[in-house]
């Protein structure tokens, strides 16, 4: 695996020192640079293309050898990937239950592609389905024996709104993350106000509260030593912060409060929020989440986790074929795989409660509740136990009363 890494490293430095592109533009430059004199002045068309020969020429030569230097760094990564999975063929295909599910494939991938921001790929991939579609529809007719083709209703699904939203959605992360500009993503939260607050959201008040330490910091992408601009931040505190109300109350004064270190602010209790290198890539993966999740998509792209886990996967599945074909036997159930593959944490989703007093497991109707001792058990077992009163812990010596139990979101 080190082979290809190496290998592929160098292919993305040979890449990137490539003059191929820069060559191929200043050729394009020097031609309509050539266009224009000759249209303004036919009669310098024989001087101004003999002037051009040789520069054309010298180009097209650099153009060439920077190509020749790329496919030849392709080969040898090639060769590489060859070597690391030789004659280790994919396991077998033949329980693909999505082979005959194009449609549902076609539409993962277009909307990959959209939530990828990658909206012209998008496009193109869309009008080249829908040239396929109509093909099939074509052939069916001549054929009116046949149904018409699988639905591949797929234009439907990344309508004009989701690809409006999702434009919408990059030109925010655009200028939050190559811009360090706060505002468009502020005043996105601020228009979903209400909606953020029922997810029980806290992206404004993180935003704003990075826009507080970006202005503190004289709006500079690395804190310096310098003292920052207080003043600034100060301002924007007394102008913005007063709508957040009581539910950040402790955290705005704890923001304030800092001010008395300015100091030595790096030396102070508050030096993790003034100096926390990630807060930008946090609040766009918050920004990221909460935006797909009010258009009721999930925050990592389905396609992207399907392939992941896939990929995670693999090595089990290519040694469980080993030894199917050493021990001669079948893989009987088609839509269970007969080994566990171990996925990161983040992939398990549908985590499920099983109250340990009722051994039922928990439901919308009947969730999981936590007492202040921070046991869990099912709401209809805690009903049970506390008669709506006060109440001992079945798993501590603990007492509570029924209405301290929390309700706990899984
Ligand atoms: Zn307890």
């Amino acid at each position: 695996m080190d082979l290809v890494q190496k290998e592929h490293d160098r292919l993305l430095k040979r890449l990137k020192a490539s003059h191929g592109l820069k060559n191929v533009e200043s050729t394009i430059d020097l031609l309509q640079s050539a266009r224009d004199t000759i249209a303004a002045d036919p009669n310098q068309a024989a001087v101004t293309l003999a002037k051009l020969q040789n520069p054309v020429k010298s180009s097209f030569d650099s153009i060439n050898d920077s190509l020749k230097e790329t496919h030849g760094g392709l080969n040898k990564y090639t060769k590489s990937l060859d070597k690391l999975f030789k004659d280790r063929p994919l396991p077998s295909t033949e329980h693909d239950a999505l082979s005959n599910q194009e449609h549902l494939i076609n539409r993962a991938i277009a909307m990959h592609l959209l939530r990828e921001g990658q909206f012209s790929v998008a496009a193109t991939f869309l009008s080249e389905i829908a040239d396929q579609k109509s093909t099939i529809q074509q052939e069916s007719i001549s054929r009116p024996s046949e149904k018409p083709s699988s639905l591949l209703d797929i234009d439907e699904v990344p309508s004009t709104e989701i690809r409006k939203q999702f434009a919408s959605m990059y030109y925010i992360l655009h200028e939050l993350k190559e811009k360090r500009n706060l505002l468009p993503a502020i005043e996105w939260s601020r228009e979903h106000r209400e909606a953020l607050a029922a997810r029980g959201s806290n992206l404004e008040f993180e935003l704003c509260r990075l826009q507080y330490v970006w202005l503190y910091h004289n709006k500079s992408l690395e804190p310096t030593n310098s003292p920052g601009n207080w003043e600034a931040a100060i301002e924007y505190a007394r102008r913005e912060f007063s709508s957040f109300g009581p539910r950040y109350l402790a955290e705005i004064q704890k923001l304030s409060g800092a001010m008395a270190f300015i100091a030595n602010l790096r030396g102070s209790p508050y030096a993790a929020t003034f100096n926390n290198p990630t807060a930008w890539d946090e609040v766009s993966q918050s920004f990221t989440r909460e935006f797909c999740s009010l258009l009721g998509l999930s925050a990592d792209s389905p396609l992207y986790i399907a392939a992941t886990a896939g990929v995670i996967a693999l090595p089990t599945l290519l040694k469980l074929q080993t030894i199917m074909k050493a021990k001669r036997t079948e893989w009987t159930t088609e839509n269970e795989l007969p080994v566990e593959i171990p996925l990161p944490p983040s992939y398990l989703f549908h985590s499920i409660f099983v109250c340990p007093v009722s051994k039922e497991q928990a439901t919308d109707e009947n969730p999981p509740m936590m007492m202040p001792c921070g046991h869990v058990i099912a709401e209809e077992s805690l009903k049970r136990l506390s008669k709506g009163g006060r109440f001992k812990c079945p798993y501590c010596p603990n007492e509570s009363h029924f209405k301290d139990a929390r309700k706990i979101f899984l």
